[in-house]
């Protein structure tokens, strides 16, 4: 994809802002990328749209492309829909005995899923789990269940021939109660297709397990489909989560996209293969990555917000070398102390500035008195930030009733400009070299 995109983004304009016509030039590249990764139609073209009206106006950071820009609010937004917000990441498991239903496909995972899950919870939860099949159609899913229990060391509920799927899950509930049981899993027996007998019976599994948490296996590798059954389900049984499975394949991980945009109900596991632990907790950050296939201009982007600050920086470097540091390098200072949160920090990076940080803190220079100083300086003409050295005592009066603060503050705020000024001439006599061994300090 990136490769795609850079045609288009070479012909971008290199504003200060995305225009819309950037947005909407790069947006039709993201809409085919996102189709490839087997994301829905309409969920692509609502993401789309969203995004869209997002990016457009957005800054463009100036060593970037604004391709590359979009890209990242992109994969920004993409992260933000797949995360959801505020959801517990572990399963509701409390008042034992809890029941978790498992639905889905038939061939989506249920069954492994159903081990997988009941192995991790075994294991790093403590739990005592009891495992049921409901897959009364074919005996060989029963036995398959209870083999992969055995193999995991989890119990499975006795096979009883000629029981209904309810028959089985009331059984379950009271061997769990009796058993002293944390949790008790359903395994519920899936069709090819959705149909009405499958989502009767389902129904009725429900409404006597009364399940703490029903979980839909979906195959990672369908897209479109995926979206049809997370509907039904939801909509006939309804569900508390989702599990994609296969996300060991090749498929482009746009199943997580269409479930979580259609449903609004977490993801929470992704099964990798078909050994008992390879099952992880959903990963929003890797799941756009790979959704994208473009991690690298990401990277690119978060690296190009930083080396704008550095440049900053080193422009500033320059000016103190010169001997030259007024009203608007000080405010400058300021300013970063405030984004960056502390003075020491910035202050300590800055060659001949530690020993003024030092002074500064013990003059109580804090987030506030910052605050006052910008205030101050603000209310200065240009002219007079250029060359505070200029101002009159009725100036003086008059901007710190701007500022509406005391002259006072603006007579220290002066003093330290002043001092700041005279330390940067001295270095800027001294050298380079001289900076560099003052800042060790
Ligand atoms: P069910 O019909 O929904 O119960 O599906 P199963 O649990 O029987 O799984 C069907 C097939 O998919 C089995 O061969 C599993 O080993 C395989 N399978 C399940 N989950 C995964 C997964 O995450 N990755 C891979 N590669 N195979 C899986
Ligand atoms: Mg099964």
């Amino acid at each position: 994809l990136s490769d795609r995109l850079g045609g288009v983004f070479d012909r971008l304009t290199k504003q200060g802002a995305l225009s819309e016509d950037d947005v909407t030039a790069a947006m039709r590249e993201v809409r085919v990328a996102l189709l490839e990764a087997d994301v829905s139609l309409p969920v692509a073209r609502e993401f789309v749209k969203k995004v869209t009206q997002k990016a457009t106006g957005a800054a463009v950071t100036k060593s970037i492309t604004p391709g590359q820009q979009v890209v990242k609010i992109v994969h920004d937004e993409l992260i933000k829909v797949l995360q959801g917000e505020g959801e517990p990441d572990v399963l509701r498991i409390d008042n034992p005995p809890a029941p978790i239903l498992m639905v889905g496909l038939q061939g989506s995972g249920k069954t492994t899923t159903t081990a997988k899950l009941a192995k991790r919870l075994k294991d790093r939860e403590k739990k005592r789990v009891l495992m049921a099949s409901l897959d009364t159609n074919r005996p060989a899913a029963m036995e398959q269940l209870a083999i992969l229990g055995q193999q995991v060391g989890v119990d499975t509920l006795p096979i009883v021939k000629g029981e209904t799927a309810v028959q089985i899950a009331k059984r379950a509930k009271q061997q769990a109660t009796l058993g002293g049981y944390d949790v008790y899993m359903l395994d519920t027996a899936g069709r090819l297709h959705i149909d009405e007998v499958l989502m009767d019976e389902v129904q009725a599994v429900r409404d006597v397990a009364n399940p703490r948490e029903t979980l839909l296996v979906v195959d990672g590798l369908t897209g479109q489909d995926a979206v049809n059954v997370a509907t039904e389900f939801d909509g006939k049984v309804g569900i508390s989560g989702v599990v994609l499975t296969r996300m060991d394949g090749d498929g482009r991980g746009g199943a997580a996209l269409s479930m979580r945009a259609v449903t609004g109900k977490p993801i929470r596991f992704v099964g990798l293969g078909e050994k008992m632990d390879a099952i992880e907790t959903f990963d929003a950050q890797r799941i756009a990555g790979r959704i994208l296939g473009m991690g690298d201009i990401v990277a690119l982007v978060e690296k190009a917000q930083e080396v704008l600050e550095v440049e900053q920086a080193e422009r500033m470097m320059k000016r103190f070398q010169k001997g030259l540091f007024n009203m608007n390098d000080l405010k400058n200072q300021l300013e970063q102390m405030q984004k960056m949160g502390g003075m020491q920090s910035i202050m300590g990076m800055m060659p001949g500035m530690n020993k003024m940080a030092k002074q500064a803190k013990a003059a109580g220079l804090d987030d506030k008195a910052i605050g006052h100083q910008v205030a101050l300086i603000n209310s200065m003409t240009k002219k007079e930030r250029a060359n505070p050295d200029l101002l009159q005592a009725s100036r003086k009066k008059r901007i710190a009733a701007g500022a509406g603060l005391d002259v006072a503050e603006l007579n220290r705020l002066l003093k330290m400009q002043k001092q700041m000024a005279d330390t940067m001439k001295k270095l800027g006599k001294m050298g380079k070299g001289a900076m560099l061994k003052q800042a060790m300090r």
